[in-house]
């Protein structure tokens, strides 16, 4: 970094000193982002303070659940991310099904990389009702946790070809009853496949970055689910899941979050925040 240059590490009492003097642009002023921080928020707000939902200025009795607030992340997230959808590819449900289960504790692109030959091998859910759990092992090994994968994959297969007719079922207490699936996989593939908002998916990325915008204060992710069930419309619980997973992976890392580069930065008052031009709340950590 070059000499003079203030870093943007924020302070941990979420006062920003010296903000004001930071040479800050990795944008430019033409950049309403930019403008936003310059004019209206930076070096404004202090701990004694509570930032408005729309401008980060100062305002009493701040509610982080406030509909307006709300609406406001959910604007920013609409522009941010206007047209995702979830990033597993698939071609029917159980495609989307078989996806979502080997999605935990990995990545989409993992995923992504094992199913084109998966589904090449064994092109219907009675193809993989016929296998052993140990049969399917080698070919979801590298999702990790491939048995347990393998066993809730080809349960899932066998209960679907014996109760369901082969069909995956739209109704969420029907999925339950699935090997393997839990609400967030549900939801998954009730709001990705059949557009019915039965709940919020709740991922790592959902967990964490609710509890960033002080959505909720839960760490239980049907807890959370809950949560935002009441401050979410319901004909937002689908595109939100989709643009807060989104927003994990190209900006809020659970390490190092690109604040700077955020659009939601001036109503985000995370306590881990890496950039941050209004208070931080410690109770809004990860
Ligand atoms: S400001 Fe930082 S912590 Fe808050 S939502 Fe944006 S990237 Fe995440």
């Amino acid at each position: 970094m070059p000499r003079g240059v203030v870093p943007r590490q924020p302070a941990r009492t979420g006062r920003q000193d010296r903000v004001r003097s930071a040479r800050v642009p990795l944008r430019t002023k033409a950049d309403p982002r930019l403008a936003r921080k310059t004019s209206s928020s930076v070096g404004k707000a202090t701990a004694a303070t509570k930032p408005s939902a729309k401008s980060g200025k100062p305002s009493k009795g701040y509610n982080p659940i406030a509909p307006e607030r709300v609406t406001e992340i959910l604007k920013r997230l609409n522009d941010l991310y206007p047209d995702v959808t979830c990033a597993p590819t698939h071609a029917t449900p159980w495609e989307l099904l078989v996806a979502t289960i080997l999605s935990a504790q990995s990545t989409d692109v993992n995923v992504n990389r094992v199913t084109p030959e998966l589904f090449r091998k064994y092109p219907n859910v009675e193809a993989f009702a016929a296998l052993t759990p140990e049969q399917l092992e080698p070919d979801v090994r590298s999702t990790g946790f491939f048995r347990n994968k393998s066993k809730s994959v080809v349960g899932a297969a066998k209960k679907l070809v014996a109760e369901f007719g082969g069909q995956v079922p739209d109704d969420i207490e029907k999925l339950l009853t699935l090997p393997g699936v839990d609400r967030k996989t549900a939801n998954v593939v009730l709001g990705t496949w059949f557009k019915k908002a039965e709940g919020v998916v709740v991922d790592t990325h959902v967990h964490r970055i609710s509890r960033r915008l002080e959505l909720t204060t839960q760490n239980d992710p049907p807890k959370i689910e809950q949560d935002l069930m009441k401050v979410i419309p319901k004909e937002r619980w689908i595109l939100f899941s989709h643009q807060i997973i989104w927003h994990g992976r190209k900006l809020c890392f659970a390490r190092k979050p690109k604040c700077v580069d955020c659009t939601l930065e001036n109503i985000c008052h995370a306590g881990d925040k890496t950039w941050s031009t209004v208070e931080m709340h410690k109770a809004a950590k990860v």
